[in-house]
């Protein structure tokens, strides 16, 4: 039995894990901190459980596939709900949008802001369905190692249809005027980590997903969904070491001889990095063998890092629901201070998650558990003094919005920022979802997932294709093992 040693158990290194054992090697996963799950770790205070990364559960399919690819149902492991509103836009006091789960329903919200808008949003959204149909069949699930790959009939017929060449705003514009209906069509491209005008309209995919699929939420918190890939994982044979930092990749004759580990040296046939790539290439192995200088990371845009709150209220909050989207102020000077010139944003949008709403088990009774967000540029100096400004800004804008005053009722806060993700993850400047999917960083265009010096080393995760967010690095685990696979079956 081959040996594969993966390193990181985010969602990528768990998909990775499991499909390999599923292959018939023998895996074993080293992960720095003391539980699975990386940027979707959890924890637990004062009776509270904070989910510390995704909260959002989009793109279902990819879940329910992956599962079925092991004879498994999403039930065997975790409940799903759909939300209903999926989520709220806040654009000013008692002005908000609350996109309810019922297509039609949308479709009669549009109509009602802007005359002739919901009809245009129902060719909008088959238009959208064609390209992620088009997308998963025949774009995402590819290890993208050329362009010869996307040559298939699917894509060649369909590739008026995928707008790659526009860009998502103006593409936007032609369908709707209102700022709201606008900006709420803008947002679902915001995962990807890029500006509206900067991301190819194929991504319009997103908005089929989240505005025609709906949003779901796993009972107990999306730490369920690790907890139960990393069960799968414990059912095919796939060993944890938890507490287990890799500090070195060694190289001999091209290829990986053994990965050091706390200190001590372990053979293995091969390696599949699931930790953040930069690091991997960066720091973990020697010049020579890396696929990138420190130049083209420095030249790459990366996605934003963020200043997230978990916040343990004690009470129940009103006139919020499970995600609250504050698009309240000017989104384009946000994203200028994000990516053409970085610094604090002067005025912030943020996001509340506020999940105690659908599900009682994660805050205790008549207690609400919050967690906010604000979208940061990554590498900014991040101190204590700063973030407990913007939890002022924050917590101000959530009175005048909501009419919710909550300073003394907090029982628990703990913040997170820039730092930690440094700390805890070696993540690039701080990065939260890794590499925005800009047109020059899409599929062939990415980082490579493998290293092209050493030919038993191959990366996977947020950083390589297909890009960022869960379902696209539940898909690169994916890819990756299938990858490494015909390599180690070629070798042999
Ligand atoms: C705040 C936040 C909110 C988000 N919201 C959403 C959302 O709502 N929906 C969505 O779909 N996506 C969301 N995302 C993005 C999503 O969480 C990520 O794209 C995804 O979890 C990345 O998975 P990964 O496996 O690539 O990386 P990671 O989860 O970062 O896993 C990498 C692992 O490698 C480990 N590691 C690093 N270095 C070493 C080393 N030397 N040795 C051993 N282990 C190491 C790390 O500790 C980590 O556990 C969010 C991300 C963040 C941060």
């Amino acid at each position: 039995m081959k040996k594969i040693a993966v390193i990181g158990s985010g969602f990528a290194g768990l998909t990775s894990a499991i499909e390999l054992a599923n292959l018939g090697y023998d895996v074993t996963v080293f992960e720095k901190n003391s539980q699975a799950g990386g940027r979707a770790r959890k924890f637990d205070a004062e009776g509270f459980i904070f989910d510390m990364g995704p909260s959002w559960y989009w793109m279902p399919d990819v879940f329910e596939k992956f599962f079925h690819r092991h004879g498994k149902k999403i039930e065997d492991y975790y409940q799903l709900v759909k939300l209903d509103p999926g989520f709220s836009v806040v654009y000013g006091k008692n002005d908000a949008i609350e996109v309810p789960s019922s297509f039609d329903k949308l479709v009669d919200i549009f109509e009602g802001i802007e005359s002739g808008s919901g009809s245009k949003l129902k060719k909008f959204m088959s238009k959208a369905e064609t390209k992620y149909k088009i997308g998963m069949d025949s774009l995402v699930y590819k290890p993208s190692h050329s362009i010869f790959e996307f040559v298939n009939g699917k894509v060649l017929k369909g590739l008026f249809q995928l707008n790659v060449f526009t860009n998502f705003r103006s593409y936007v514009k032609k369908y709707f005027t209102n700022p709201k209906l606008t900006k709420l069509m803008e947002f679902p491209i915001l995962f990807l980590g890029a500006t509206p005008q900067n991301t190819p309209a194929l991504y319009s995919l997103m908005n089929y997903s989240g505005l025609y699929q709906g949003t779901y939420y796993p009972m107990g918190g999306f730490h369920e969904i690790i907890l139960g890939l990393s069960k799968l994982a414990n059912e095919k044979g796939v060993k944890f070491k938890f507490s287990s930092n890799v500090e070195k990749i060694s190289i001999t004759s091209e290829k990986v001889n053994d990965i050091t580990v706390n200190g001590k040296k372990i053979n293995f046939d091969g390696v599949v990095a699931a930790a953040d790539y930069n690091h991997v290439e960066q720091v973990l192995l020697e010049p020579k063998f890396r696929n990138y200088s420190n130049e083209y990371w420095d030249n790459r845009e990366m996605a934003p890092s963020s200043l997230l709150f978990y916040v343990g209220l004690n009470k129940k909050l009103g006139n919020v629901k499970h995600h609250n989207l504050f698009f309240d102020e000017d989104f384009d000077e946000h994203a200028k201070e994000i990516y053409d010139d970085p610094q604090w944003p002067k005025k912030p949008l943020f996001y509340l998650s506020c999940p105690s709403i659908t599900d009682p088990s994660v805050a205790p009774e008549g207690k609400e558990n919050l967690m906010f967000l604000i979208p940061l540029a990554p590498g900014l100096k991040d101190t204590e003094d700063m973030r407990e400004t913007y939890f002022k800004i924050i917590l101000d804008r959530l009175h005048q919005l909501t009419g919710n005053k909550i300073e003394k009722d907090i029982i628990f806060k703990k913040s997170y920022c820039v730092n930690d993700f440094k700390s805890d993850y070696n993540a690039f400047k701080g990065n939260a979802y890794g590499l925005a999917n800009t047109l020059r960083q899409t599929a062939v265009l990415k980082p490579a997932m493998r290293n092209k010096k050493v030919k038993n080393l191959y990366y996977t995760g947020q950083l390589t294709v297909p890009g960022p967010g869960v379902p696209p690095s539940i898909i690169s685990g994916q890819i990756v093992a299938n990858e490494i696979h015909k390599q180690l079956k070629k070798a042999s």
